[in-house]
């Protein structure tokens, strides 16, 4: 049994950042089976089956319907609320990098500060993948050398590999990154993103202007239908495309004030928020 336990030990380890909120599940899957797909990809990709496969589903969580992420993360990927696109994932590759130097890691998205190529010249020893969803690709600029060992494109990925077959799902693992929060049940995680506890830690960590007139700090970013401060603009886009957005709208006196960013089509608007963003790091 020691030499198994040693084998255990010298298993590669992959750590899969999959980005929820620009890699949606492609219409005909089950989202239980994203995980066994992923996993399937990366055996492939490094060329070892019995590699260690440790998957996260990150972004914005808050509008993501509870029965999916439900799904997500009894499979066994642990959900992060990290609303801050490329700037959590940094500290999250950083911290994994730390532990695993000589590891894999595989990033699933189509923002552009989360895959753009420049951002991961300093991880010389891991070996990187990514992901974009069809049609995506982050093309400019070219980076100086080949960062990424493979690229995938997202929908093909999922169909392509036949979920394999995963060991049994510890106790799901959720995590708030902005109040550092850690739940065991999916029911627990969502109470706690519509809470008001949640809103007032949002409120501490948004980005705020100062208003002269007032004399007082107001977020940058803001609903004021749903008293909602957003950490950027995409962010506030993800909420006025959401359910909840449209519904307190609606309540709302048909005279009465509109959002500001209810004068465009909010999923056009998050379309082309994808497009400014890539365009501005470049
Ligand atoms: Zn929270
Ligand atoms: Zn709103």
């Amino acid at each position: 049994m020691a030499g198994r336990g040693g084998a255990l030990a010298r298993a590669p380890r992959a750590g899969v950042w999959w980005d929820l909120n620009t890699c949606t599940i492609p219409d005909g899957i089950d989202p239980s089976s994203i995980r066994g797909c992923i996993e399937s990809a990366v055996h492939k990709a490094i060329g070892c089956r019995s590699s260690i496969v440790i998957m996260y589903a990150i972004g914005n969580l808050e509008y993501i319907p509870a029965d999916l992420l439900d799904k997500i993360a009894l499979s066994g990927i642990t959900l992060i609320h990290a609303p801050c696109g490329g700037k959590d994932l940094i500290q999250f590759l950083d911290q994994w990098c730390g532990q695993h130097p000589s590891g894999y890691i595989m990033v699933i998205s189509g923002d552009y500060t989360m895959v753009n190529p420049h951002r991961y010249k300093w991880m010389k020893e891991c070996t990187k993948f990514c992901a974009y969803p069809k049609g995506y690709w982050p093309t400019t600029p070219p980076p100086p050398s080949q960062v990424f060992a493979k690229e995938f494109v997202w929908e093909t990925l999922v169909t392509d590999n036949p979920s394999c077959a995963i060991e049994g799902a510890d106790e799901p693992l959720c995590i708030c990154d902005i109040c550092d929060a850690v739940y065991n049940t999916c029911n627990e995680f969502t109470t706690h993103l519509k809470s008001e506890q949640h809103r007032e830690t949002l409120f501490g960590i948004v980005p705020v202007d100062f208003d002269l007139a007032t004399m007082s700090e107001w977020p940058r970013y803001f609903c004021p239908v749903c008293n909602y401060p957003a950490y950027d603009e995409y962010n506030l886009l993800l909420h006025n495309a959401s359910e909840e957005h449209t519904r307190k709208l609606a309540e709302k006196e048909p005279q009465a004030e509109d959002c500001q960013s209810r004068k465009r089509n909010p999923l056009e608007d998050l379309s082309y928020e994808r497009n400014k963003k890539q365009a501005i790091i470049s």
